[in-house]
């Protein structure tokens, strides 16, 4: 829809600014066609048609164009919109904001190299204003005005082309979706302000560094005299890791090649006063009177000197943790190899004996999962027994549930029925609770029991597997009976047995005692059908 046009005299028109039909008096601005005002109608919308041409879709650019440009003729005021910069990690942003025009001028030549569609002069200073109708700025143009530091505005009308009259006003009016910054007019001015604020935190941090390195350069003095009050430094250990395998698993190992110990020493000097440490000379006596030299260097910041690292002597560096203390480690420790090769060693044989000591936990453990699993190889042998014993039980013996062919197990133990804690009697788990119940019940209600002499009635009943000594022996011997302790200690397999009828109230543990509540034996009795 064509809504501008220019006049007999060169001016350009909207179509509500002229008379209608050919009195309208004017032309296409692209290809000078005559055109007819259509404006006097009401249904359709007001605008102009060729008369000897056809109208293209240049004649709409161009006229939206030249339009745009004019606009900023009679333009008072123009919107800067808002402009967020991000530099050095900072953010700033200088909200829109209405400028007021002084002047404005037409295809306008910068150093005779590039021409912007209109120059303002306004109360910020020269605007630069560029309408995309079609193409876009070239990335050299962007380029140069960026570089020339020129404040410069794109607006983006490609969606008008279309448009009427007052749909285009709008969009040059209210430019804040419409129009796009290639230079911000304040931009250089954010940039600086930000810089600014940098150089006074950097400023503001170098500061706090001095002022750090100072509190720790007294506190490496202090040290210092500590030292050479106290001739004692407890020197750390140091550890170098490798590699090794063992039966084709590969395993990273840790060789100790200094351990941590005090040492007494004959003098502390002041070596050298350095910008970030204090070097420290320390002597020592060795066994055979001879001096040994120790250096110390107390460091006023985190991050190793390079001055330190070239050194190649040994060395032990001093940091400040949080604490205030200094904590120690050795820098540029090579061990000779005969003692690296020693601790590794010893290294590989403590880690070959862990191993070992892993597999007969684990040998132990999976003994117990197995009889725990495997119950129905004692059912044959005790499941009559727990018959006889049930009926053996006078206080028991009138229970309905006892006389059916097919007795039931206990409810409670029906579902809790694994039980590796009880592998060493080497029995039908039920038959072993049943009897548990009884040993229990002959005590009187609230009467202290000995948890250790409940498993030796055990034992007595159901003579232990010769594997629980061999076992019980050996995790001594290797230092895991900790590990082992709720397979092999009896305190805590009677224990673990009890939870199932503490969990019923009819028993309450203690530290190393127990007492009953009521009878266990109700517990055992069969489910019913
Ligand atoms: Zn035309």
């Amino acid at each position: 829809m064509l809504v501008f046009a220019s006049d007999a005299s060169g001016k350009i028109v909207s179509i509500n600014n002229v008379k209608n039909g050919k009195a309208c008096n004017c032309f296409c601005i692209a290809c000078n066609d005559p055109l007819i005002a259509r404006n006097g109608g009401t249904i359709n919308a007001h605008s102009f048609a060729h008369t000897t041409k056809e109208e293209s879709r240049t004649c709409l650019m161009t006229a939206l164009h030249r339009y745009a440009q004019e606009y900023f003729l009679t333009a008072k005021t123009i919107n800067l919109p808002e402009i967020t910069i991000y530099h050095r990690g900072y953010s700033k942003t200088e909200p829109s904001r209405k400028a007021l025009i002084n002047s404005a001028k037409l295809e306008y030549s910068i150093h005779n190299k590039y021409i912007a569609d209109v120059k303002l002069k306004t109360d910020i200073g020269d605007l630069l204003i560029e309408i995309k109708v079609t193409s876009p700025c070239s990335a050299e143009k962007i380029n140069f005005y960026r570089e020339e530091k020129l404040a410069s505005l794109e607006y983006d009308l490609s969606v008008y082309i279309d448009s009427d009259y007052a749909d285009v006003n709008c969009a040059l009016k209210h430019n804040d979706d419409t129009s796009n910054w290639l230079f911000g007019w304040c931009e250089d001015q954010l940039r600086k302000e930000i810089n600014q604020k940098v150089e006074l935190n950097q400023i503001e941090m170098n500061k706090k560094i001095r002022q750090q390195i100072e509190e720790s350069r007294k506190q490496a003095l202090r040290k210092f005299d500590n030292l050479k009050k106290r001739q004692r430094l407890k020197i750390p250990s140091h550890n170098i890791g490798f590699n090794h395998n063992i039966n084709g698993k590969n395993y990273d190992l840790s060789a100790q090649v200094v351990k941590s110990k005090s040492i007494h020493f004959k003098e502390v000097l002041l070596e050298a006063e350095h910008e970030h440490f204090l070097l420290l000379k320390c002597v020592a006596l060795n066994n055979s009177n001879q001096e040994r030299v120790l250096n110390v260097a107390l460091l006023f910041q985190h991050d190793t000197p390079n001055i330190l690292k070239k050194d190649s002597g040994q060395i032990i560096v001093g940091r400040i943790k949080k604490s205030k203390r200094f904590k120690f480690e050795w820098l540029n420790f090579t061990p000779p190899d005969s003692a690296l090769e020693r601790a590794k060693f010893i290294a590989i044989a403590e880690k070959e004996e862990q191993l070992i000591k892993y597999k007969f936990i684990e040998h132990v453990t999976n003994y117990a999962d197995v009889y725990a699993l495997e119950q129905d190889r004692y059912f044959s042998n005790d499941y009559p027994k727990w018959k006889t014993w049930l009926a053996s039980q006078s206080d028991m013996a009138s229970n309905e549930n006892f006389n059916v062919k097919k007795t039931k197990y206990p409810a409670l133990l029906k579902t809790n029925n694994t039980h590796p804690q009880l592998w060493m009697f080497d029995r039908w788990y039920i038959l072993i609770f049943s009897k548990l119940a009884e040993f229990i019940d002959s005590y009187p209600i609230n009467t202290p029991i000995d948890t250790k002499y409940i498993f030796e009635l055990l034992k007595n009943e159901f003579p232990l597997s010769h594997n629980y000594n061999l076992f019980v022996e050996q995790a001594e011997k290797m230092n895991v009976s900790g590990k082992l302790e709720h397979l092999l200690k009896p305190e805590s397999i009677i224990n673990t047995s009890l939870s199932f009828f503490e969990e019923k109230l009819a028993v309450v543990k203690e530290s190393n005692y127990f007492v009953r509540k009521y009878d266990l034996k109700i517990q055992m009795l069969p489910a019913k059908n």
